[in-house]
């Protein structure tokens, strides 16, 4: 409507033009030509507007051209024949212009119609559309040439193409040839030129895909060019997208094709759908065998509910990792697998299937089961090895290289009154063991170190308990090595040697004493062979004497009594040897009674008279009034104090003083026997009761005895509850030994009498001696028959069974040692006699002990009598026969 109006409009404003210019010329042209303007605004109208606005100009513009300007004027004068043939002309020439302007308006209007086309369709396309003239200027730029050139149409036209166009080779970045170029030059068709980029106006880049055509007018003349291009930058991303996929998917199915575990895919189903080379070797089925058929193929039947569970975690997405099972081989042997099961999705991430991998583990799962087997052994052989660690004896600890202790065993903590928080974590040479004492600290310490660098200590060393004792341990420190000889870690080991430390002391000391006592022994026999010696020489000389003395009274009478001292001198020393042995065997018995110390005392004294006389001795005895009672074995005492005062006696020098002093002093018997002797050095005055014990006197020679007198002396005090002590104010000041005894109780016993004087018998009896020492025989035969009795002898045991079935002796007095047969067994056999009962058999034996008796008492033994006999003993033995 408005283009209508419009139209319109322009065609009114035609007609007025026309009139004016008509009305401007009129002085000029006066009558003639009237219309001729109106041809021109017809011929407009009819180009603008088409028929309608040309006839409304022709019609309008002809009434008013005629009114004003065709004579008549002021009319429009049709009734002249010359206007009528004008406005018939007038009309066929209006006509002839309104065809031709509509015609050419038409053509404008389709050319414009198809111009328009053009461009939208150009703009439309997705391809980028420049096109040019034949000197190679921008005319065009459609949009998607805009965007991809960064150049606007309006800034691109009448450039040269190739300030808008620029490409360059893709590879080699050299400038490419533009095939719009090529196409005007050669007016044909250029193909796609691939591999170009386009750099933009702004720099960007982006691959192009393009092509040119030569454009020709319709003469055939070439007149221009069309490139027409497109951006491949992705279309080339995408294919080397997927070529890369490509080259990823081939490479993968190589690795799973070459892998070694077995990779096997099947559908969710169950339906395998790729079977691998290593499938193949695994479960002895080819892929041809197995693509296609159900996984049940390879799953033993108990296990697949197994198999439904895998399916369900697969379906929720997730992977099973290492999940350890059975699968069948295709000759029914099981297998241990290790499968990784992974679910594979589609593009829209639905999983729809599961790839396998199986990794055959049966060797493993043996070898896993040898090792189990191993760890519970290793485990058990470990809790032996920690109950001998905590149970066993030994100290030991388990420590780091730097000395950290980490395992002590429990002899070493608690053993030694510790607890573990004392120990564990704290260094080795930190340990309570050590530290009351630095210097133990420094050598374990250094022990440590030494061990730390591969040295093994073994030491004894003190070490402290809990207690605060120091003791003894025998310790060792070493490294403990792997195969490779790499220190893994330190032990310390232990054994508390203490006592045996002590008892090696003891040993060395007892070893030391035990030489000491050789020593002293080797000494003692030295002096025994000599103190036996002594009595000898006189015996043989008086001996000589007799045989010459050819009966002199006198002569005889005086060698008889010095052979008879020199005798009890001999016996002496044999009783004092037995005493020791008995004493040092306990085996002495003492047949105590109420003894008065100062009636023995007395009788020692008097004793001693011939020897004290002899020497020019003056011995005092002081002694209270009132009698002095002990309890004690009188023949025992008189042996001690006789000893007392021989001594004080051999160990003063002639014209010296004896003194003898008995008091009562509390409960206690005092006696001492105080001498002005040679006395005795302050250092030896404990020693001199130990056996053997001499004090050595270079100077003074030996004075006799065998140094057991004073042993023996102190040991029967000691037996009868007394002491004996020595004093002396040093060498040549004199000595004094002080005996103390306990005083008897008021009721004791009384002492026994003395035995009547020298018993004898009336009576003449046949007595056999049996002893395989000839003179020990005929010496005692020779007193029997002195006193008036019949005897006989015997040497061995079958000779004395022999004699008394001759004899028929009423007495026997038997040795015990007698060889082939002993005494005892002859006792047997005489009281199996018919004759034997009422035989009177005494035992004849150097042993005089209790139990000594008791034997020859059970072996039938009427008496016992210990040698060498006395003859007042054996004749009160014969008395008793008497009676
Ligand atoms: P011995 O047979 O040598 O006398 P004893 O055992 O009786 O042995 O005495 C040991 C030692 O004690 C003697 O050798 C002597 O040196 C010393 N001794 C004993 N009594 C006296 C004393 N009265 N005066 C000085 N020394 C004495």
């Amino acid at each position: 409507m408005r283009q209508h109006l419009k139209t319109y409009g322009i065609a009114i404003a035609a007609i007025a033009v026309a009139v004016l210019v008509r009305w401007l010329l009129d002085p000029w042209l006066v009558d003639s030509l009237p219309l001729v303007t109106l041809f021109v605004a017809v011929a407009f109208a009819a180009g603008i507007g088409g028929y309608a606005p040309a006839v409304l100009v022709a019609v309008v513009g002809y009434l008013v051209c005629a009114y004003l300007f065709i004579d008549p004027r002021g009319s429009l004068g049709l009734d002249r024949l010359g206007n009528a043939v004008g406005l018939i002309t007038y009309a066929f020439t209006c006509v002839v212009i309104l065809l031709i302007g509509d015609a050419m308006r038409r053509a404008r209007t389709s050319a414009a119609e198809r111009g328009e086309l053009l461009r939208v369709t150009l703009d439309s396309i997705g391809d980028a559309v420049i096109t040019t003239d034949l000197e190679g200027r921008v005319t065009y730029v459609n949009a998607v040439a805009e965007a991809l050139t960064g150049w606007s149409h309006a800034d691109a036209l009448t450039r040269p193409l190739a300030s808008v166009f620029r490409i360059v080779d893709e590879q080699g970045r050299e400038p490419a040839e533009n095939p719009a170029i090529r196409a005007l030059r050669e007016g044909t068709v250029v193909g796609l030129a691939n591999h170009t980029v386009l750099i933009a106006k702004d720099g960007s880049e982006r691959t192009i895909d393009d092509s040119a055509a030569s454009i020709r007018d319709e003469q055939g003349k070439v007149s221009g060019c069309v490139l027409v291009f497109r951006d491949v930058s992705e279309k080339r991303r995408l294919e080397r997208q997927l070529a890369s996929r490509l080259i990823d998917a081939r490479m993968l199915a190589s690795i799973v094709e070459s892998s070694d575990d077995a990779i096997v895919s099947k559908t969710l189903e169950g339906m395998i759908q790729s079977w691998n080379a290593a499938a193949e070797r695994l479960f002895g089925y080819t892929a041809q065998q197995a693509v296609g058929r159900h996984i049940s193929l390879i799953i033993p039947p108990e296990r697949m509910a197994e198999e439904d569970q895998i399916v369900a975690t697969l379906r929720e997405g997730r992977r099973v990792d290492h999940f350890v099972t059975e699968r069948l081989r295709s000759d029914g042997k099981r297998l241990y697998v290790s499968l990784t099961i992974s679910p594979v999705k589609d593009e829209a991430g639905n999983v729809v299937g599961a790839s396998k991998i199986v990794r055959d583990v049966t060797k493993q799962r043996e070898t896993e089961e040898r090792e189990r087997g191993l760890l519970a052994d290793t485990v058990a052989a470990n809790a032996k090895f920690r109950a001998l660690f905590d149970q066993g004896a030994l100290f030991a600890a388990i420590l780091d290289v730097d000395g950290t202790i980490v395992d002590p065993s429990r002899p070493a903590v608690e053993g030694c009154g510790y607890t573990r928080a004392q120990v564990v974590g704290k260094r080795f040479w930190e340990g309570p063991w050590w530290t009351p004492s630095p210097s133990l600290v420094d050598r374990i310490r250094t022990a440590t170190a030494d061990a730390a660098a591969g040295k093994t200590l073994r030491t004894e060393m003190p070490y402290f308990a809990a207690d605060a004792q120091a003791r003894t341990v025998d310790i060792t420190i070493l490294p403990v090595r792997d195969d490779g000889g790499r220190i893994l870690f330190l032990a310390a080991m232990g054994t508390d040697v203490t006592e045996r430390r002590q008892l090696e002391d003891d040993l060395r000391t007892l070893a030391a004493d035990l030489s000491e006592v050789d020593r002293r022994k080797n000494e003692f026999l030295a002096t025994l062979s000599h103190e036996l010696r002594n009595p000898l020489a006189p015996l043989r000389n008086m001996l000589e004497v007799l045989q010459r003395a050819d009966g002199d009274r006198e002569i005889v009478g005086r060698a008889v009594d010095t052979m008879e001292r020199q005798l009890v001198q001999l016996v002496r020393l044999v009783d004092d040897l037995l005493d020791l042995n008995r004493i040092t065997h306990d085996r002495i018995d003492l047949r105590k009674a109420r003894v008065d110390v100062r009636s023995v005392i007395h009788d020692v004294v008097q004793a001693a008279r011939p020897i004290t006389d002899a020497r020019g001795h003056e011995v005092h005895a002081s002694m209270p009034a009132e009698p002095l009672h002990v309890h004690a074995d009188a023949v025992r005492l008189t042996q001690v104090f006789g000893n007392l005062l021989s001594n004080s006696s051999k160990y003063t020098p002639g014209g010296g003083v004896i003194r003898v002093t008995a008091r009562r002093h509390e409960n206690v018997a005092e006696i001492t026997f105080a001498d002005t002797g040679i006395g005795i050095a302050p250092d030896q005055l404990e020693r001199i009761f130990e056996m053997f014990v001499q004090v050595d006197r270079p100077t003074e020679g030996s004075q006799g005895g065998l140094g057991i007198g004073l042993t023996l002396a102190n040991r029967l005090v000691h037996l009868h509850g007394g002491s004996i002590e020595a004093k002396s104010a040093g060498v040549g000041h004199g000595s004094e030994f002080i005996v103390r005894l306990p005083i008897a109780t008021e009721h004791g016993a009384d002492e026994p009498q003395p035995p009547p004087s020298t018993p004898h018998t009336n009576r003449a009896y046949r007595v056999l001696v049996v002893d395989d020492n000839r003179d020990a025989a005929s010496s005692l035969v020779l007193l029997l028959e002195i006193a008036g009795h019949k005897a006989a002898r015997a040497h061995d045991g079958p000779s004395a069974l022999e004699a008394a079935e001759k004899e028929r002796p009423e007495v026997i007095l038997l040795d015990i040692g007698l060889p082939t047969l002993n005494g005892y067994e002859v006792c047997r056999r005489i009281r199996a006699r018919p004759w034997g009962a009422s035989v009177m058999l005494i035992a004849l034996t150097g042993w005089g002990q209790e139990e000594d008796r008791r034997r020859s008492h059970e072996a039938g033994f009427d008496g016992h009598l210990v040698k060498p006999v006395e003859y007042a003993e054996l004749m009160t033995l014969l008395e008793r026969l008497d009676t």
